[in-house]
């Protein structure tokens, strides 16, 4: 497999598709996280929990949902790790932090959107930093799922600009036309999740737990552009402005996708059902709520009860 950056062999192991800083809201410490993986396309949960964890009481070695051996290279890996360094450093643990309040400049638009502008890092670091995500969580999606998020050729001028920065080269016009807006919760650090669909393309939708980014490839429509105009960031601006207000947006955004997901989950879940006891939808649909009113278990979540009845019937 060649590294799906420079396209060299990747020789890396234990990449992170989303970098540790920006997930460590939603996963806990490094080898204590908890997560869960909700694979809404096979309606499936796993579990995983890092080493040192107390709910870990197997010996077997699980995937870490957010790592990876063999896509990136070891040059490129240790590339993205100076980049990532700089903005956990200069913006991650900084922004929500009074004392730090010079290093950025506020302002409140009028349509009651908070922005804030980091005035220590260029915009072009910010936009290879969320780029590179993007670039590794698609590609990765491609490979194992075989579910296709960017188009090819907005996946190709993607990595152009990614490489281009890593390697100090000008391929900044492969993205001129892209527009990314960077949302964060300035009031709470737990995040949202980390997940994409291929239902959302204008503009896409991505969620690196704690950052919900829009990246609109073409020119968006009237209500977008209504909306949007002013936290835009493109590769022309010298520093990016980053969306971290009200609460009530990026919660109307996680709600958004988890809806979806649970939409999407529901209903392949049920389908795995009728294939397995070969009842109609109608049919299962009845037996599932029959199945969480009368469950002894507490089901703290409607995915993880479907899972329940799926696994009943030898799914
Ligand atoms: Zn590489």
């Amino acid at each position: 497999m060649n590294c799906i950056i420079c396209e060299q062999t990747a020789n890396a192991t234990g990449s992170h598709i989303v970098p540790a800083s920006l997930i460590k809201n939603c996963v806990g410490k490094h080898y204590k996280e908890e997560s869960y993986e909700i694979d809404s396309n096979n309606s499936s949960i796993n579990t995983y929990f890092g080493r040192d964890n107390l709910k870990n009481t197997s010996t077997e070695i699980k995937q870490n949902h957010y790592k990876r051996d063999f896509v990136l290279c070891q040059k490129c890996e240790d590339e993205l790790a100076k980049l990532e360094s700089e903005i956990a450093v200069d913006f991650l643990q900084r922004f929500r932090e009074d004392k730090y309040s010079n290093n950025f400049e506020e302002l409140n638009l009028e349509n009651g959107f908070e922005i804030i502008i980091p005035k220590k890092t260029n915009n072009k670091t910010f936009l290879a930093y969320f780029y590179s995500i993007i670039l590794r969580e698609c590609k990765i999606l491609e490979i194992e799922d075989n579910m296709q998020i960017l188009s090819d050729e907005e996946s190709e001028n993607i990595r152009k600009f990614v490489f281009g920065y890593l390697y100090n080269q000008d391929n900044d016009s492969a993205i001129e036309n892209y527009k990314l807006v960077i949302i964060f919760d300035k009031y709470c650090n737990k995040g949202s999740y980390v997940a994409t669909s291929n239902e959302f393309e204008k503009p896409y939708l991505f969620y690196f737990c704690e950052a919900i980014i829009q990246l609109f490839t073409s020119n968006p429509d009237d209500l977008g552009t209504y909306l949007f105009k002013e936290t835009f960031n493109d590769i022309n601006l010298t520093k990016s402005k980053i969306l971290v207000g009200p609460q009530e947006f990026y919660e109307t955004l996680r709600t958004k996708m988890a809806e979806k997901l649970a939409d999407t989950f529901m209903t392949k879940g049920i389908l795995k059902i009728c294939k397995l006891n070969g009842k109609s939808y109608e049919e299962n649909l009845i037996e599932y709520h029959n199945f969480i009113e009368n469950s002894t278990e507490e089901m703290e979540n409607k995915m993880i009860a479907l899972n329940k009845l799926i696994e009943k019937y030898g799914g």
